[in-house]
């Protein structure tokens, strides 16, 4: 078959909708790597096999470097100090306390994961680009580190006669080095794939592109940045111990500052946050100008040409182009298995008593209380800024109050963090949606299920049999949640593809996917049309069936009417009324607060 007539099929398949299925790819990719894997071993020269050994190990860099960077967000400059020490560690413990290579790269894996703790801690408090300066004075500092402590490194003359790694006694060979590290580049593609795809992944990007959401769906941040950071870490160590091994030789020159920046050009080149970008982007800016070898003297014209073109046509890196779209299988059809997924609901009350909280002179609460009795809807009404938002932050945790309690079922949660609240069952909206506009509705959902599934990430990276459970259970039952709220067929658009009132409903599903026992709803109703506004009035009551405790913050007095069994009124912070709906609207000094003011049956 022609080229031209592939094109041309792929064309077709594009414009038809069909795209390859997932096994077909998956073959395809299998072959295509093996085939890849092995052409080094054709040509059976030292140099094209170092070569590609080396390669092999800036890939390992850059796929940890992917993740931490693409997925979570960190920029690091400080990667190339990372696979220093865990060069060093390796080459120390195998040459001064005669290891062998196996154990010393393990304990060199975890003298970088722990120095990339260390690394990471500055990020839980600093912007992003902040961090990547920290992240540079690291590297700086270990390098010094390299050259200053001679007892330890030998200083600039380095290690030298570091053994090859051995098997049973014998040696391996060049080639046999090579196919192990191979082996670890395709091992740690996968369980990076594995985690990108599961609830870590989500998490991951959802910390980076809205905190709140991700708090709000039971993320920590600084636990999902950690974890960030160890395994890419981790990944930069097992490079490390490759990279001593291979060399035979290290000076602390060997990892100065533009190492540390060739890993991050090979990721923006190849694509951040792409699967196989880092692949890519070491396959351009390593093996390229190696083969270009008698262009040697314009090989840094040829780095600075590829860069800038990349830029202009390929912003966002090879693998972000959009002709990949296509190649993308489509989207694996998730079962329904209807809303009984949801069915372990824990029944329990909310009780808020005497809280206050002031910003600045402000008194936001001035003893805000209610109480909603387990699987009802209670409704917390009164005009813009008496403080309901405020009242829904401090229980989920965004905000602590100055005084007071709010207690669910048993458990006092007015301390907690918001992600820390969310593990207990309380999930919540916001008044104005906060969705991850550049994920499908689907996974917005998914997130939501974050707490809810139990796979560890080890067994994620694995491919072990609980991760395809949660994974198979969650979107099941993000599609019998997408079914509930009536949005199933916009599964895989993008959320922020979504009308306004949709994003809405994608948040209920979303927040219903952490099987919440008490659900926060801010404004639910603001901009729904009319029909709309029946099909959410019925959607809560059948949230409350199914055992969930409801606070909704509303102005549509008919909505409330019909779906709560109470209502709080707040008035600057405090509580004016507290009763049935019936009761509360005919109260006298409701009514002369509100109603008589605008006669339009609405609290705005
Ligand atoms: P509502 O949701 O009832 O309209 P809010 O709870 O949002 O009211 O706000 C109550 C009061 O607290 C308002 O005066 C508002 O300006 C103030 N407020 C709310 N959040 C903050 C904040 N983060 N910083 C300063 N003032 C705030
Ligand atoms: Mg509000």
């Amino acid at each position: 078959m022609t080229s031209s007539s592939v094109s041309i099929l792929a064309d077709t398949a594009a414009r038809s909708g069909r795209r390859p299925g997932r096994l077909t790819i998956g073959i395809a990719a299998a072959v295509a790597v093996a085939a890849a894997i092995s052409v080094p071993l054709w040509f059976r020269g030292e140099f094209i096999l170092f070569v590609a050994t080396q390669a092999g190990v800036m890939m390992l860099v850059a796929i940890g470097l992917n993740f931490l960077t693409g997925y979570a967000g960190q920029v690091s400059l400080g990667h190339g100090a990372l696979v220093g020490l865990g060069s060093y560690a390796t080459a120390l413990l195998m040459v001064d306390a005669h290891w062998p290579f196996w154990a010393a790269a393990l304990a060199g894996m975890a003298v970088s994961t722990v120095a990339g703790l260390v690394m990471a801690l500055p990020a839980l408090r600093l912007s992003t680009w902040y961090f990547a300066l920290v992240t540079l004075t690291f590297a700086q500092v270990v390098t010094d580190l390299l050259v200053e402590w001679r007892g330890l490194t030998r200083g600039f003359s380095g290690i030298v006669g570091i053994p090859a790694p051995t098997i049973g006694g014998r040696p391996l060979t060049p080639t046999e080095v090579y196919l192990t590290v191979a082996a670890c580049v395709v091992l740690a593609f996968l369980a990076i794939r594995n985690l990108t795809r599961s609830r870590y992944g989500r998490g991951m990007v959802a910390a980076r592109d809205n905190p709140l959401a991700a708090s709000a769906s039971g993320v920590s941040l600084l636990r999902i940045k950690l974890f960030a950071f160890a395994v890419s870490a981790a990944l930069a160590g097992l490079a490390g111990a490759f990279y001593a091994v291979q060399k035979s030789v290290l000076t602390p020159e060997d990892f100065s500052a533009d190492f540390s920046i060739f890993f991050l050009l090979i990721i923006v080149v190849g694509g951040l946050g792409r699967l196989w970008g880092p692949v890519v982007g070491t396959l351009i800016f390593f093996l390229l100008p190696e083969l270009l070898g008698p262009l040697q003297s314009w090989r840094l014209l040829i780095y600075g040409v590829i860069l800038l073109v990349l830029m202009v046509f390929a912003p966002h890196g090879l693998m972000g182009m959009p002709f990949w779209q296509r190649w993308r299988p489509r989207p694996r059809p998730a079962a329904d298995t209807g809303i009984e997924a949801t069915r372990s609901i824990r029944r329990l009350s909310l009780r808020v008593h005497d809280l206050h909280k002031h910003f600045g002179g402000v008194a936001a609460l001035a003893g805000c209380a209610l109480m909603a009795e387990a699987a009802t809807t209670h409704a917390l009404v009164g005009p813009n800024g008496s403080g309901k938002t405020t009242t829904l932050n401090v229980i989920s945790g965004f905000i602590r109050s100055d005084r007071g309690s709010v207690t669910i079922g048993d458990t006092e949660v007015s301390r907690l963090a918001p992600h820390a609240v969310a593990r207990l069952g309380v999930g919540r909206t916001f008044q104005t949606p906060k969705l991850l506009n550049d994920m499908t509705v689907l996974d917005n959902v998914r997130l939501g299920g974050f707490v809810s599934e139990r796979a560890t990430a080890l067994e994620i990276a694995l491919g072990l049999p609980r991760g395809h459970t949660d994974r198979r259970e969650g979107s099941a039952a993000a599609m019998a949640l997408l079914r509930f709220v009536g949005l199933a067929e916009r599964a895989n658009d993008l959320a922020g593809d979504l009308p306004h009132g949709q994003q809405r409903l994608v948040e209920i599903a979303r927040a219903m996917a952490g099987r919440p026992s008490l659900l926060l709803l801010d404004e639910p109703a603001a901009g729904l049309s009319m029909d709309e506004l029946d099909r959410l009035g019925a959607l809560i009551e059948a949230i409350v069936g199914l055992g969930t405790t409801v606070l909704v913050v509303e102005h549509h007095l008919e909505l409330i009417a019909r779906i709560s069994r109470s209502v709080t009124v707040l008035d600057r912070g405090k509580v004016l009324a507290a009763a049935t709906p019936d009761e509360v609207f005919s109260h006298p000094e409701v009514e002369r607060a509100y109603m008589g003011r605008e006669g339009s049956g609405s609290f705005k």
